[in-house]
């Protein structure tokens, strides 16, 4: 059996960040250190950090008063902000860049006196923290359906923003259709899908036509490692979603040749290697080639080091 791996594939430049907040934090500050929502999607990330004193909530009440506390990559709605404030906690904001830009543009389109049009799933903490900038005057749609059922004040001061982490494809099908029942509607040049998102589904329909089965590496409350399990999908390769090597069943490589391996931007590369020991311990797999990556986010002002 031999191994393709994805390019790229694994860790973002938001997610290396986010952990990096959490840790300068952890290091400055000490334990217990209050984290709100997983700061990443991923099991073993979560589950290192828990062990070295992190404490995930979901509730700021959870918190108690002066302690210090860390927005995950997702973004918070501004109520939470104001209640952080409020309970007197040292915040660092690991927030990635990509998503407060989508917040600012909802804000802006607010203040403009324009309503908008948020592409995302339902309960994703980003949208909850995206429709959460301001008070009212954001729709969600989830779906092309959702967009016949769509009903707003004046069609001709509308936008729209999208959730950074949506499959691509889907995402610009519901665009076109928003155009076509709101010709007057704004949105930016590109949609808010990130750079990471855009690459690593670029990389697995790559990968796909050259795979029999292709294993995505992510949690399953990842959302743009669902996305590229559904993509592989749609492209006619099966696919499943892997946490760890101990959810790989050997049934699914039956007759495969070639097994392809990917991995979701919350994921670490050393899940990859740990999966590719699993299923060939001696062999080396090969690399496909992609785009390489280069972006990187600074830390908030007061956890740079120097
Ligand atoms: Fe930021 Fe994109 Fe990574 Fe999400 S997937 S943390 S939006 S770079």
């Amino acid at each position: 059996m031999k191994i393709t791996l994805a390019n790229p594939r694994g860790f973002c430049a938001g997610v290396d960040r986010a952990i990096e907040v959490v840790e300068r934090a952890l290091e400055l500050h000490g334990t217990p250190l209050y984290v709100r929502h997983e700061v990443v999607h991923n099991r073993l990330v979560v589950n290192r950090l828990r062990a070295a004193g992190v404490v995930f909530i979901e509730e700021l009440d959870e918190v108690p008063a002066g302690s210090t506390l860390v927005f995950s990559a997702h973004g918070v709605s501004r109520a939470v902000r104001e209640a952080a404030d409020e309970r007197g906690l040292r915040v660092f904001d690991a927030t990635c860049p990509l998503v407060t830009k989508v917040h600012n543009q909802v804000r802006q389109y607010r203040a403009r006196g324009m309503e908008c049009i948020l592409i995302g799933h339902a309960g994703h903490p980003e949208v909850v923290g995206t429709m959460g900038q301001v008070n009212d005057g954001v729709y969600l749609v989830e779906t092309l359906a959702d967009v016949g059922h769509l009903k707003v004040t004046d069609p001709e001061r509308l936008a729209y923003v999208t959730q950074t982490t949506l499959s691509v494809d889907d995402t610009a099908r519901i665009i076109d259709a928003l155009k076509k029942r709101f010709p007057g509607i704004r949105g930016a040049r590109t949609e808010d899908i990130c750079y990471a998102t855009q690459n690593r589904q670029d990389a697995v329909k790559r990968l796909a036509r050259i795979s029999d089965v292709i294993l995505v590496v992510g949690s399953p409350n990842s959302s743009n490692s669902n996305r590229l399990r559904e993509l592989a999908e749609q492209c006619g390769c099966p696919a499943y979603l892997v946490d760890r090597p101990e959810d790989i069943e050997p049934g699914w490589f039956e007759g495969c040749e070639r097994v392809g391996i990917t991995a979701g931007a919350s994921a670490p590369e050393e899940l990859v290697r740990r999966i590719v020991q699993h299923l060939t311990p001696d062999a080396e797999p090969e690399e496909l080639p992609g785009a390489p990556e280069r972006m990187v986010f600074v830390l908030p002002p007061a956890l740079r080091t120097g």
